[in-house]
């Protein structure tokens, strides 16, 4: 099985990015509870023939949608060390434990953090952007919330994000049951940063109106365009109006490590928390998100419980006196803290941080190859390592239709797997290449593709004009 997980990576480049599941493999998926066991090797023949050529595809170079980590043969491995150990990251005195807390350490240390900052695997920013939500709320309305609960919102808390925020924002406000009335989009500017004024304007008019401005979330590499809010503008904003000020950095917060992008992020020390992901740029396997609080006193005062069963004692396994489990809502917790330790030691942050750098390269070879096209448009500024674009065609009422197809056809071919997403108004094909395996070989590949299947689709709008 090792072996066969090695050839699937080595050999990644020769397979499609994506390919339909059949029909009749999805169908066998339907047969009922089995009630006798199957040896084990004709389970795996089943993984081997009907799951694993049928992934979404994000370890393939081709891959560049959303914005996806491709894994590594390192992650893999720890996360066969860690099943095998099977722990329980819940709590208790174990080196496992120890494990997660070095990393809590060494993120300090990346983003400047006092030693009383806390931190927390969690299964991806979404969760860790509802945590800070939920640590920002307890902070807003006081402790006795936790017990008395904010039904009625009497404070009439409002948050700020951009309009270019991850849409997870919006659930972290809805699931803290806040609502997503109380955030506010702010607009963003010609680089798709928020914008300052607008803040401004918007902090001011709603304290007027008697609300209780909570919390500003920052986005560090926005989704759509990797786009960087001014982070210390907005330290500056959220100190002087006495805000939480949260940073959603799923993917952009890592890049602390690559020289090159790190002085962009100035402002990220300053933050009182900051989520983000190890599962995308750090390519550690899903799933790995994490959230970072400067105060842990305040993080943990939001999320610990006592309960009998889980007192802490002076001696024995249940030694210790906050655990994992003070600072979010799992008890039961993984070990994924393990693979994110084995990614780093094994690379070396100056490792990893060069491949960061390198996809923003690669990033810039598809602008310049794109500016250079003249049947091709760059649709936005390429800031880190996202690049929005459209295949140009005289009618342009078909445009947006034909830019999908040409996705659509790119997927189903297997040759490049892009996404769409839409940059003033128009759809534009979405490069992200956060992939390590991603190189200009892929990109040429892409470009080739859409240049063929724009030319082919465009001969039927001729035919066949709306
Ligand atoms: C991916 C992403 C998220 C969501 O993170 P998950 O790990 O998928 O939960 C949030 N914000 C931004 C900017 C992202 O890129």
């Amino acid at each position: 099985m090792l072996d066969d997980m090695f050839d699937y990576m080595q050999h990644i480049r020769e397979r499609p990015v994506w390919q339909p599941v059949p029909e009749g493999i999805r169908q066998r998926y339907h047969e009922s509870l089995p009630r006798e066991g199957v040896a084990l090797e004709e389970i795996h023949q089943r993984f081997l023939h009907e799951v694993m050529p049928y992934s979404a595809g994000n370890a393939h170079p081709g891959f560049m949608g959303w914005v996806q980590g491709g894994g590594t043969p390192v992650g893999m491995l720890a996360e066969l060390l860690a099943a095998g150990l099977n722990a329980n990251l819940g709590g208790r005195d174990q080196m496992p434990v120890e494990v997660e807390k070095q990393m809590t350490r060494w993120m300090q240390e990346l983003f400047q953090f006092p030693d009383s900052a806390s931190g927390l695997f969690v299964t991806g920013t979404s969760i860790a952007n509802f945590i800070a939500v939920l640590i920002a709320r307890a902070k807003a309305l006081g402790l006795a919330s936790r017990k008395t609960g904010i039904a009625s919102n009497p404070q009439r808390l409002v948050a700020y994000a951009s309009v270019g925020a991850h849409a997870c924002v919006s659930q972290a406000i809805d699931m803290a049951g806040i609502g997503t009335d109380a955030l506010r989009l702010i607009p963003v500017n010609e680089n798709f940063e928020m914008d300052l004024d607008c803040l401004r304007q918007a902090i001011q008019a709603d304290r007027l109106a008697g609300m209780t401005p909570f919390m500003i979330a920052g986005t560090a590499g926005t989704v759509d365009v990797g786009a960087i809010d001014n982070l210390s503008a907005l330290a500056d904003f959220a100190e002087s109006e006495e805000l939480w000020f949260h940073i959603d950095g799923a993917f952009g917060a890592l890049a602390m490590l690559a020289k090159d992008i790190a002085p962009r992020l100035k402002g990220i020390e300053r933050a009182d928390s900051i989520a983000f992901d190890f599962h995308k740029w750090l390519q550690v396997p899903y799933d790995a998100g994490y959230i970072l609080v400067r105060d842990g006193d305040a993080h943990f005062d939001t999320f610990a419980i006592s309960t009998s069963y889980l007192k802490r004692e002076t001696r024995g396994i249940a030694a210790g006196t906050k655990w994992p489990c003070d600072f979010g809502p799992d008890l039961s917790r993984g070990f994924r803290a393990l693979k994110a330790w084995f990614t780093i030691q094994v690379y070396g942050t100056e490792r990893l941080g060069k491949m960061i750098s390198h996809t923003c390269e690669v990033a810039r070879y598809l602008q310049r190859q794109i500016e250079g096209n003249p049947r091709l448009e760059l649709l936005a500024p390429v800031n880190l390592n996202i690049v929005c674009f459209r295949y140009l065609h005289e009618n342009q009422t078909q445009l947006d239709d034909l830019n999908r197809d040409i996705v659509f056809e790119l997927h189903e071919s297997g040759l490049a797997a892009p996404s769409t997403t839409r940059v003033h108004g128009h759809l534009a094909i979405r490069a992200a290449i956060v992939n390590h395996r991603t190189g200009k070989h892929e990109i040429d590949r892409m470009l080739r593709a859409v240049i063929q299947f724009g030319d082919r689709l465009s001969v039927d709008i001729s035919a066949n004009p709306a």
